[in-house]
């Protein structure tokens, strides 16, 4: 068990990293306890210092700045730990919400937990979270999902694994591709299934699309707007009895292709056909098998 926090080793380093949570629209959003960190720590790791000096010149902030984001951020690591041995306190900013959420941060964050570094969050504003939190749909399990792959058959793959997922899904999308990632949901989940899709949350145009997936597909069709700014999209799990309609679907489909061809080539069909997991599939492959041969 490593307390980082909590044991008194001596040998310990004595600095501190502070993962703070920024706006991710409107700048009321940062909060007091955000502004006390920023203002009275050493060094701030930011993802885009020319955006996080622009936030901290809003609220007369004048600590230092150092870019830390997806190129240098391994290459950053020793020179920030080596500043918080020495007894610094750090804080970690990403250009907006919560920094390590489909953001620069968490190669430090482990580095931080491994040398025994102290780790106090800021916790703040998180698009996926605040918008989860208006959507009315279901928020007792969800799954988020990050980005989905811009490539429209990887996109097509993780759709179809998702399928049966009974939690709410939540994705961050780009506003170029969500027409397209729409189509893919309706193909992947059915035209039915309720969505919301939240645009700029916290800023002037924040707006809030409900309705099945084919409506908002459509709408994005029609409506410019729809594809404007920043977007999550939340879609509600499958409805239950899903799983096993998918599983008597995978049966039906592998007893077709099991007696035409070999036990490699209908599990990979199959899982094509079907979007279920190929090893899932296989497995499920061989049991039919077997029990076939034993007829
Ligand atoms: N770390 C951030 C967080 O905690 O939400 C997420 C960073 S990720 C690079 C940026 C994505 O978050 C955007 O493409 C969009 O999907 C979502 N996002 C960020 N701000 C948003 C906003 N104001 N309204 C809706 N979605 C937003």
């Amino acid at each position: 068990m490593a307390k980082s926090d909590q044991l008194a080793d001596p040998a310990a380093p004595t600095g501190r990293l502070s993962v703070v949570a920024t706006p991710i629209g409107n700048l009321g959003d940062l909060s007091a306890r955000a502004r006390e960190v920023l203002a009275g720590c050493e060094l701030i790791a930011a993802e885009d210092t020319r955006h996080t000096r622009a936030l901290l010149r809003h609220f007369g902030i004048d600590t230092p700045l150092l870019s830390l984001h997806q190129h240098n951020e391994r290459q950053r690591i020793e020179q920030l730990l080596a500043r918080l041995r020495g007894g610094a306190h750090v804080a970690l900013v990403s250009d907006a919400g919560t920094p390590a959420i489909s953001d620069p941060g968490l190669p430090l964050v482990r580095a931080c937990a491994q040398a025994g570094v102290r780790i106090q969050v800021v916790p703040g504003p998180c698009a996926a979270i605040a918008a989860l939190s208006v959507a009315g749909l279901p928020t007792d399990r969800f799954c988020f999902e990050g980005f989905l792959p811009a490539a429209a058959g990887a996109r097509a793959a993780v759709l179809r694994r998702l399928a049966d997922e009974r939690r709410t899904l939540v994705f961050y999308e780009s506003p170029h591709r969500i027409a397209e990632a729409l189509g893919a949901c309706v193909a992947a989940f059915g035209a039915e299934r309720p969505a919301v899709l939240a645009r700029e949350l916290t800023k002037q145009f924040e707006t809030l699309y409900r309705g099945s997936l084919e409506q908002l597909s459509q709408s994005a069709q029609r409506d410019a707007d729809l594809a404007r700014g920043e977007i999550v999209l939340i879609i509600e799990g499958a409805p239950a009895g899903s799983q096993e309609r998918s599983g008597a679907e995978l049966d039906r489909v592998l007893g077709i292709l099991l007696p035409e061809l070999s036990l490699k080539q209908a599990a990979t069909l199959a899982a094509r056909l079907t979007g279920c997991r190929d090893n899932e599939v296989y497995r499920r492959a061989l049991q039919l098998r077997q029990a076939n041969e034993m007829d």
